[in-house]
């Protein structure tokens, strides 16, 4: 357990890395957030475009964990979350069919990224800070970001970054956890995304409300009204368009462009008979490199390493945002001494 008011850095301000350190914050711990980007989220990332807000990452998420139940209980109360989406369907080869699983699903308010800036307030955060190595000196860690700046002492390091990404962090220092990285594959997944200004057509057969829908052929997986996510309802129509991870991985190296005119294509492929709607005013699209892991890792849910060293993220539990809060939260409970 670390001493009282210990000094504790945390690597990566997704929503691991953000459990984690609201956890260690919240019990008196001196705790410092780094991220690459320029704010909070990480994967719970979203995209202010001209009239339209789109999420780019997770696009909903569930609770199946307790811990996480009460979390999320207490996000619902405060207005952070909300329902959504309640109006699924799911197309295959039978065509539009509405999909209902009795699983509740919840999406941020009025974005995602909105949940992840909440749980950053009163956190210390560098934002636009990329760690680009650690040093072990006597009195503790020290961190190297892309500005040349040095961080530290820490007691301790959590790294939250994508396996990958944190194997290129400790790989000098602790050989068991980047053996644990490698073994560790993230799936890629291209996300597309299309803003109109008009209304889509209604869709014979479907519910003109429907909110999102789950694609069972073809290069996409999943298509999101973004305009149909709660708080979010003076926005013009926008759709994101997720790929498949064998497509995503096919097709890694082309352009955004290619890409977001290729997953548009695919989505008017899955409309039925010749309804077409109208031209976007923008197609675009983002690659996630590490998207989500191929398999969840063995364990409590994160990884202890030499001289305080550890990793936690969603691939060290599976391959959900509650995953990683979880995971996030876990490593905290153990260094606090709340698990054994
Ligand atoms: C397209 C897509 C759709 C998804 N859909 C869903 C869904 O519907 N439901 C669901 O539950 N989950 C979904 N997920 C998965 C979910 O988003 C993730 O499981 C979760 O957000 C991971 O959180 P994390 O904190 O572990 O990692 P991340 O959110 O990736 O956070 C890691 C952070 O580390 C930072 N970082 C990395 N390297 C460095 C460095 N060297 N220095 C500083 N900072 C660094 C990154 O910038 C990032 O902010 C989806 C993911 C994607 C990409």
């Amino acid at each position: 357990m670390p001493s009282p008011s210990s000094s504790i850095a945390v690597i990566g301000a997704g929503i691991a890395g953000l459990s984690c350190a609201r956890s260690l914050h919240d019990a008196g711990h001196a705790v410092t957030l780094f991220d690459k980007a320029r704010g909070p989220g990480g994967r719970l990332s979203s995209r202010r475009a001209p009239g339209a807000i789109v999420d780019l990452g997770a696009q909903y998420f569930t609770a199946r964990d307790p811990a996480f139940q009460a979390e999320l209980a207490g996000w619902l109360e405060r207005g952070l979350v909300a329902p959504w989406p309640t109006a699924l369907w799911r197309v295959d080869a039978h065509g539009w069919q509405q999909h209902s699983d009795d699983l509740p699903r919840y999406c941020a308010v009025p974005r995602m990224s909105a949940l992840s800036r909440h749980l950053a307030e009163g956190l210390e955060l560098n934002a636009g800070a990329r760690v680009l190595g650690l040093e072990r000196r006597a009195n503790g860690w020290y961190l190297e970001d892309d500005q040349q700046r040095r961080h530290g002492p820490f007691q301790r390091v959590a790294i939250s970054a994508p396996a990958p990404q944190a194997e290129a962090l400790i790989a000098a220092h602790d050989h068991t956890l980047a053996e644990a990285c490698r073994s560790l594959e993230q799936s890629p997944c291209w996300a597309g995304y299309a803003l109109f200004d008009a209304p889509l057509p209604e869709l014979p057969g479907v519910d003109g409300s429907w909110q999102a829908a789950f694609i069972n052929q073809g290069p996409l997986r999943f298509v999101a009204r973004n305009h149909h996510k709660p708080g979010r309802a003076e926005q013009g129509e926008s759709l994101t368009l997720l790929a498949t991870a064998e497509w995503s991985q096919a097709w890694l190296e082309r352009s955004a462009e290619q890409v977001a005119e290729a997953l548009y294509a695919a989505l008017l492929e899955q409309l039925p008979g010749t309804l077409r709607p109208p031209t976007p005013r923008l197609l675009a699209a983002h690659r996630w490199r590490y998207a989500q892991p191929l398999h969840a890792a063995m364990g409590p849910g994160y990884r202890l390493g030499e001289q305080g060293l550890a990793l936690c993220g969603d691939g060290w539990l599976g391959p959900r945002v509650e995953d990683a809060w979880c995971s996030g939260r876990r490593l905290a409970e153990r260094w606090l001494g709340v698990t054994g």
